[in-house]
């Protein structure tokens, strides 16, 4: 019989104390099991979010989350390096940064997720691919690794286990805000997955999860933290998400909007996050190659038609297209567009079919919004600022609800602001 008791543990923290390392292995290996119920580490989760947990006790739960599965390991050619963002709208950037870094020589096993509410998942976008396949065996994703250099795929089923029961209860009980829990969830996924250097996109703003720039600091932090105890080289990078990344959000949209990106256009704040996150990236895995040059040279293109086809993708077929796209939001007047909601722009795109309410929802491949003004753009008076995209137009009227105030129009530009807010680096 076990010497530890769920509601033990439970009122420790719900005091105000700190858990012991046993505490928190027996309780996250018994949970995992079975033999903690869902109310109880509910509970517990609740009191981990009112009470916090010392840096200490983040480390070893999320020790106790790695250890719950499989660590996958990858051929020893390349060296390895990821990149996580915390999720925002738009965020198309993993799709160009893959193949870019790896066309410079790095080795990039991402293992990425589906969209839950306002922020768009890479899994989503990329099954609007027609044939294109997520879900990949780990023999399948070290071969793709050796012959591509890049895969993006779904986690195995043995991943982190703990974490995958554990992030599904936060999101029903209301403990998913809680720097801790995101930060020992985000750190044992891609502990376990291997990869020996990992940057950070924490994104700040009002389609981010961190909307002030303090709490994005607090959780890149606590991130990186993980990073160093664990030996993994870390970079994070708080990046501004007050607008949605480029003008595409959605699901096949944004596929549109990234291969123009690996062809060499594409908005300039996609290019510009793009090669800042690529440098990072070639910096921690020791490689010196000038990644604006590799995108420009149509290497990085190739390298993603490549990923597309190993995947069981066409990279060459048409994307599928709405049944419905109408022009909505007129400019109240002429001048300078000076902020386009994030927030807004995502829900809207949510609204039209292109993300989930619950994680077994279907999502629309071809729904979504373009965005046709930025800020910093001129617009005429009457012009039509955005595009809604989707096969359910009963969906429109929502979408249009979210859009209500989301723009600005000024007399002049606002002043030009960098997206990277701040550079946090790890121990190495
Ligand atoms: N993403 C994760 O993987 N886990 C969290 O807790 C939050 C975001």
């Amino acid at each position: 019989m076990s010497t530890f008791s769920a509601v033990d543990v439970i009122r420790t923290k719900r005091d105000g104390g700190v858990l012991s390392d046993e505490q928190i292995d027996w309780v996250v290996d018994a949970y995992t099991r079975g033999e903690v119920a869902d109310e109880q580490m509910s509970a517990l989760a609740m009191a981990i979010f009112l009470r916090g947990m010392t840096s200490a006790e983040t480390a070893r739960w999320t020790r106790a989350m790695i250890d719950s599965g499989e660590r996958l390991t990858w051929p020893a050619g390349r060296p390895t390096v990821d990149k996580h963002s915390t999720g925002g709208v738009g965020d198309k950037i993993t799709l160009p940064l893959a193949p870019l870094v790896a066309a410079c020589g790095a080795a990039v096993p991402q293992l990425s997720g589906r969209g839950l509410g306002h922020t768009g998942g890479t899994l989503d976008k990329l099954e609007s691919i027609p044939g294109w396949r997520a879900s990949l065996s780990s023999a399948e994703i070290r071969a793709q690794l050796e012959s591509v250099g890049a895969v993006v795929c779904a986690p195995t089923e043995g991943l982190a286990p703990a974490d995958r029961k554990l992030y599904a209860l936060r999101d029903v009980t209301g403990t998913v805000e809680c720097v801790p829990l995101i930060a020992s969830s985000i750190m044992s996924k891609k502990i376990a997955e291997g990869a020996g250097a990992l940057v950070l996109d924490v994104k700040v703003g009002s389609g981010a999860f961190m909307p002030t720039l303090e709490t994005a600091r607090e959780l890149a932090a606590a991130l990186v933290s993980i990073g160093d105890e664990h030996g993994v080289r870390m970079t994070a990078l708080l990046t501004d998400m007050s607008a949605p990344l480029g003008r595409a959000v959605g699901n096949a949209v944004e596929v549109a909007e990234s291969v123009e990106v690996l062809q060499g256009g594409g908005p300039a704040d996609v290019v510009e996050l793009t090669v800042a996150l690529a440098s990072e990236m070639l910096s921690l895995a020791g490689i010196s190659a000038d990644p604006a040059s590799v995108l420009a040279s149509g290497e990085a293109y190739e390298t993603w038609c490549a990923l597309i086809a190993a995947q069981g993708g066409d990279p060459s077929a048409p994307l599928p297209q709405p049944t419905h796209v109408e022009q909505a939001v007129h400019a109240p007047r002429s001048g300078v567009v000076t902020r386009v909601d994030a927030r807004s722009v995502g829900v809207a795109a949510w609204r039209l079919g292109a993300g989930r309410a619950r994680k077994e929802d279907p999502v629309q491949a071809a729904a979504g919004v373009l965005c046709l003004a930025k800020p910093g753009e001129s617009v005429e008076e009457g012009q039509p600022l955005f595009e809604l995209r989707t096969d359910t137009p009963d969906a429109v009227a929502g979408a249009l609800a979210a859009l209500e105030g989301a723009v600005d129009v000024a007399d002049s530009a606002p002043a030009r602001t960098s997206l990277i807010l701040e550079t946090i680096h790890g121990r190495r």
